[in-house]
């Protein structure tokens, strides 16, 4: 008997947990947070798996967002955590940083998890490993956190693949459809992400920012850059354009380990040294997050009129933080809105359903993290859509 299940509500950007199980085995893809959830969001309580006695062969870790590993705390420890090595990375740094700030509670196990996960490297991308009853690929896919991963698992004869969160348009995007022909294939189902979907934002690519940032850069003196510390690619466009404007880019300590990071870890020399050395630089760049709006404020209590605040984040915060409405008054017109989003078009899914699926329709395509799955049907994919509901087992093999 093979069946999938979702732990959690499909129909929500991220905050998901999947579960693959094949008779006695089972493997769960994705321990995540709501995002929105207000408040320490409770134990998911899944016997085998946060609760009772350990039954699970294993959790795959699509990517170190917290809508992904955010509930990796209530995770038995007997359960094996896989990830790629930059996720595990990242993760711990963060970990480790709101530990240190006393944001994390006490019994929080985060950690732990993070610590003892076992990890695949640049090198196993593509290859296959055995995971209990299952043959699990790790594929790396671009998206706005670094070596995310997509997963194909192979069960009873059957291929399922976990897209995670991913796009086209990074720097590592190009790569999309090849890696799918070449790693993923025809396969019977498709696990894919839809949030773009019920989004109206134009999505820009790194290069589009990029093109846009050195514009800027260009114009103005002091660029504040708003994002978040974890989005290597918009980080390192925002590094290309103070580069070539002869402005030099500043990070805090915490930045430059997560740089240091992707550096170690990456092959492109792109990705090596973001904090370049300028000799008689003619302004800054600076890389602030969400937690560093109080320095914000003070620079422009001094320099706001030479300066421009670029705004890289979901617009959708901007409405519900009222700190970000007070920068956007004082910047006014020069508090700029540029951010490449994370997710997959409505191309990107298209083109993926495309070339992962059977003829005649014999692909059953399963949406979740998406607002709605009234979007998805408008795709006309060339496949089944199946709307899979929280807490329903889908019987893929009797
Ligand atoms: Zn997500
Ligand atoms: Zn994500």
């Amino acid at each position: 008997m093979l069946s999938i299940k979702f732990h959690k509500n499909p129909e929500r950007i991220g905050g998901g947990i999947t579960e693959i199980i094949f008779n006695e085995h089972r493997l769960i893809i994705d321990l995540g947070a709501e995002l929105e959830y207000e408040g320490v969001e409770p134990n998911p309580n899944i016997d085998g798996v946060t609760i009772g006695k350990e039954q699970c062969d294993g959790v795959l870790i699509t990517h170190y967002h917290g809508d992904h590993i955010g509930l990796l705390k209530y995770l038995l420890p007997e359960v094996p955590v896989y990830m790629s090595k930059v996720s595990q990375e990242i993760g711990l740094t963060i970990y480790d940083r709101l530990k240190r700030a006393k944001l994390l509670a006490s019994d929080d196990k985060t950690i732990d998890r993070l610590e003892n996960a076992k990890l695949f490297s640049y090198e196993d991308f593509g290859k296959d490993f055995q995971i209990g009853a299952f043959t699990v690929r790790p594929i790396r896919v671009d998206h706005s956190a670094f070596d995310a991963l997509a997963y194909l698992i192979t069960v009873a004869g059957k291929k399922i693949f976990f897209t995670g969160d991913f796009r086209s348009h990074g720097y590592t995007g190009k790569a999309l459809y090849t890696t799918l022909e070449k790693y993923v294939g025809k396969v019977d189902v498709i696990i894919t992400e839809g949030t773009m979907l019920s989004r109206e934002d134009e999505t820009i690519s790194e290069k589009e920012l990029r093109e846009k940032a050195i514009d800027i850069c260009n114009e103005h003196r002091y660029i504040l850059y708003l994002g978040s510390s974890t989005n290597i690619d918009s980080l390192l466009s925002m590094s290309s354009a103070a580069k070539l404007t002869k402005k030099a880019f500043c990070a805090d300590n915490f930045q430059k380990e997560i740089f240091k990071i992707v550096a170690e870890n990456s092959k492109s020399d792109f990705y090596k040294n973001p904090i370049h050395q300028v000799k008689y630089p003619q302004g800054l760049v600076i890389a602030l997050r969400m937690s560093q709006l109080d320095f914000a404020e003070a620079f422009y209590k001094k320099y706001g009129q030479e300066s421009v605040l670029i705004y890289s984040l979901w617009d959708g915060y901007i409405t519900k933080k009222q700190e970000l409405q007070k920068l956007q008054t004082l910047w006014g017109n020069r508090f700029i809105q540029l951010h490449s989003g994370g997710h997959a078009s409505a191309d990107d899914i298209k083109k993926m359903v495309e070339i992962c699926s059977k003829e005649r329709e014999q692909t059953m395509v399963i949406p979740m993290h998406l607002e709605n799955f009234d979007f998805f049907s408008k795709l006309k994919l060339p496949a089944t859509v199946r709307n899979l509901q929280q807490s329903e087992e889908l019987l893929l093999v009797p």
